[in-house]
């Protein structure tokens, strides 16, 4: 701890508006109809979602992991199958003024970026990403993503809590 950055900040509200990657794992693999963009064959595996939220960031990406009624982003139909099991997401505020394509072809080389399904999760990309979700068949742990910049925080399913950049601890 320093002048800086007293401990008070680490009961602040999460910043509202920024990036996150939704970690996920297929336990079996999967075929899933997602939406319009067709049918899927999903092997079982590790499945990284690079997404953003102009504001309700938290919210966003709770709702990623919770029983939907709506099944609204291409997301939503994976993360609905019977065989997913949500691990965590990571965040990153929208004052580190990163582009959601640029966090997610990172992600992409960084975490082996096999595209399952070409164009899932990219109907409003305009940088030519294949698809704004990858596949890895080895394990990807959290923490491993959020080394990907340093305002990154991690996000726990059903915790209520965040964690803070580490750099800030
Ligand atoms: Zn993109």
């Amino acid at each position: 701890m320093n002048d800086k950055h007293p401990p008070k900040e680490l009961c602040e509200p999460m910043f509202d508006g920024g990036l996150y990657v939704f970690l996920m794992r297929l336990t079996e693999p999967q075929t899933v109809q997602v939406g319009a963009l067709g049918l899927f064959d999903f092997a079982a595996g590790w499945y990284l979602y690079t997404g953003c939220a102009k504001k309700g960031l938290a919210k966003r990406v709770e709702r990623h992991w919770s029983l939907k009624q709506t099944l609204r982003w291409h997301i939503d139909y994976l993360a609905s199958a019977p065989s997913s099991e949500p691990v965590g997401a990571i965040v990153i505020p929208s004052s580190a003024g990163l582009s959601e394509c640029y966090l997610n072809q990172m992600i992409g080389q960084k975490f082996a970026g096999q595209i399952p399904a070409p164009g899932f999760g990219a109907s409003d990309c305009r940088q030519g990403c294949p698809a704004h979700l990858c596949f890895s068949p080895t394990p990807v742990s959290l923490l491993a993503i959020a080394r990907v910049h340093l305002d990154a925080a991690v996000l726990i399913p059903k915790a209520g809590i965040w964690e803070p950049p580490l750099h800030r601890l």
